[in-house]
Order: C-alpha cells, then structure tokens, then sequence
C-alpha cells in the first residue's frame, strides 16, 4: 500500500477511508488559547544541567523570556495593569484611550503588544542608552516612541516623568474622549501582585514544593517582591526558603540590602552625576526604592553583587554548556544563583528567572562580549575559575 503521505502524484483513497461514516465526532480540541494575553504565563521551569553539575545543587530557571506577548516577565505585568485600570474604568475599550509608560523597554513591548489586543494606542518613553533592538520592535509593534537622554529621577526630563506627564497632558486636552493612562510600572501594586498571583505559584508547584532559595534582579522590584511574598508568606515554605537579590555593579540596592544604606559601589549617595546604574546590564539595578520593591523588602534576606565581566562571562557559558541565549539579566541572576547555591548544602534546589532573550541584546550586551574578545577565548571548563568565585 502506498502511503499518501509519500505520494505527490493524485491521492488514490482507499477502501477504509472511502467507508468512513460522514458525521464522524470531531476530536476534542486542545492548546488552543484566547487571543495574545492566551500566552502568557505557565513557562517552564529549566533545570540547567552545567550550572548543577557544576555547583552540586539543582539550579532552576523559570524561562520568562517564553511568555508569548513580549517575550518577558513583562507580559504577567502588563496584562495585570491593563486589567486593573480596565476594572477601575481609567480604561475603557472603544474609546481610543492611549497608555503611556517609563520602561527600560520590556514593559513596553508588552504593553505595546496587548495594548494592540485590546483596542488601545501605547505612548512609550524610554531612556535612549537602551539597545536599539527594544525601540525597533515597539515601533513595530505601533506605539509612539519617546528616547530621552538618560536623566536623574528628580528631572522632569526622566523617562518615568516624562510620560507621567504625557498621560495627565492627554487627559486634560479636550480634543476627544479619550483618556492617557499612565500605567506607572514603578509604583502600581498590580505588578507585584501579577507575580504573586502566577509566577509565585507556578514556580512553588514546579519545583515540587522545595525551593531552597530563590534569587532575582530588581528593576522595579515586583518580581522579587511578589515571587518572595507568595513563598514566604503563603506557600508554607516561609523562611526555609532563602530570598536572595541578584545586583548588577552600580546599582544602590546590594548596599540597600547588606548595609541599610542607599549608595553605589564607586559613588557615594548624592554625588552620582546623573544617578544612573553604571553597568551593560539592562532591565535591573536600580538606585531609588520604588513602591515594588518595598512591597518585598523586608523579605530579602541577602544580596549578591555581579560584575558585568562576571554576566558576560555567564551568559557566554550558558551558550556553550547548554545552548540557552539569553540578555544580561538573566546572566547576573544566573551568577548569583551559582553564588547563593554555594552557601547551602548539596542537594539544595535553587530558583531564579530567564528574563529575557539574547535577541533583545544583539546591538549592545552581545556586541560587548564579541568586541571583549570573550567569544575567541577557549571554551571554559571549570565555572568557578571562570566568574573568579571560591
Ligand atoms: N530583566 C529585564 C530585561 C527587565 O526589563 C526587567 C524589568 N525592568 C527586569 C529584569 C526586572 O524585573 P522587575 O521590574 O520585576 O524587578
């Protein structure tokens, strides 16, 4: 008998097709999802073999960079504030409404993305040291970009400002009725709580139920907050589970942490320039305390401090050993969910997060590593030597 499948010349049917009763039952569907926001949330969680063999703990990674809006944490985020505004009448479908936004980018993306899902224009400005990459695809994706030259917080002129003031300028025109929704990503409380109502969860159900330690960045800090106050606080797991924040060089928070105080490693508080992290990490590292952060700051139980050598040095491994791609945040929690695997026993299953991929780092995280030279030197053998960690 040939098989139609192999066969490009006219399909002969045969006899058992042609006796198929004409109102066969049609199969239960399965995996269909509603639209965009459908793809959001239930990521894997990757167990990444080189870091575990290497470290003698198990070390997983909740790959966020799979979420299929913006291909970041930022999905859960945003579809929880557009919820919540939604909810709250500030937006209504059908009015032309416009939400604005200060993002680093990812925010933005999905912001942008679901905002085309639900009927609403998105307005988004971003500091103009951020890849190319993140301002080509908001473009695409047809919202309005603003670049603005990197500023201190305290500026009117400060991407966060900026479209605060956009929203309030929008509302007050009387061109239509349309309203400008600042969704406010720093201080709103539906971030953390998108984390805490679904990363949290799913990572404790993942892992069966054993998470010694879970480690991340802040940029905002809603997925530290939210991800601790659901382990923490309702899980059971309490503080068996150890809470640890991944912070890129430059940033004020390790400090924070550690020492109570607010200033960086090479600058003392009040004398930074432009209060700007100095670091190639994009998306973390932070030297304000937001309202997110504070919703999980009494939850962290330590800090580790990453250089950009040791990220690079990371994200390249991660390539080599395990064919993982990934942007400079997720490299700086990866190095310090090695860090914090080494303070408890063997066996222990550490928790941190893929944020997003490498693809969004082409023009600047990645051209840094091929312009260091890192991806000519020899594959690395042994990890410790590599990040110059005991
Ligand atoms: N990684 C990337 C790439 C990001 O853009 C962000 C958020 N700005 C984070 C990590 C940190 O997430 P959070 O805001 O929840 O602290």
């Amino acid at each position: 008998r040939r098989s139609s499948l192999f066969f490009w010349g006219p399909v002969e049917l045969q006899d058992h097709e042609t006796s198929k009763p004409d109102h066969q039952p049609p199969l239960p569907t399965a995996g269909i999802v509603d639209g965009i926001a459908g793809c959001i949330g239930n990521t894997p969680l990757i167990k990444i073999g080189s870091l575990s063999a290497a470290t003698g703990r198990t070390i997983l990674a909740k790959a966020e960079f799979l979420n299929g809006a913006g291909n970041s944490p930022k999905d859960r985020v945003a579809l929880s504030m557009i919820d919540a505004a939604e909810e709250a009448g500030l937006l209504v479908p059908g009015r032309g409404d416009t939400i604005y936004e200060g993002t680093v980018g990812s925010t933005g993306i999905s912001l942008a993305a679901l905002a085309r899902a639900r009927g609403y224009l998105a307005h988004i400005c971003m500091p103009d040291d951020q890849s190319a990459e993140k301002s080509a695809l908001l473009h695409h994706l047809g919202a309005v970009v603003e670049r603005v030259p990197v500023a201190p917080i305290t500026s009117p002129s400060h991407f966060v400002n900026l479209a605060r003031r956009r929203a309030a300028e929008h509302t007050a025109s009387e061109r239509d009725a349309s309203r400008g929704f600042f969704a406010d990503q720093f201080e709103s409380p539906a971030n953390y709580a998108a984390h805490l109502r679904t990363t949290g969860p799913e990572i404790y159900r993942q892992a069966g139920g054993r998470v010694d330690a879970f480690v991340a960045g802040a940029g905002t800090g809603g997925t530290v907050a939210g991800v601790a106050r659901y382990l923490k606080e309702e899980s059971g797991l309490g503080d068996a589970v150890k809470v640890v924040l991944a912070d890129p060089q430059g940033s004020g928070l390790y400090n924070r942490v550690r020492h109570g105080v607010m200033y960086s490693s090479t600058e003392r508080e009040g004398t930074r320039r432009r209060q700007q992290v100095d670091t190639i990490v994009e998306g973390i590292g932070i030297n304000r305390i937001t309202e997110n952060f504070e919703a999980g700051r009494d939850l962290i139980d330590d800090a580790v401090r990453v250089s950009d050598e040791q990220a690079c040095r990371m994200a390249r491994w991660l390539v080599e050993r395990d064919g993982i791609f990934v942007g400079s945040s997720s490299a700086v929690n990866c190095v310090a969910a090695v860090v914090t695997a080494l303070t408890l026993p063997p066996g222990s299953q550490v928790v941190t997060v893929l944020c997003d991929s490498g693809t969004r780092h082409l023009s600047k995280f990645w051209k840094k590593i091929a312009d260091s030279g890192l991806e000519d030197e020899p594959k690395p053998d042994n990890l410790f030597t590599l990040l110059d960690i005991k």
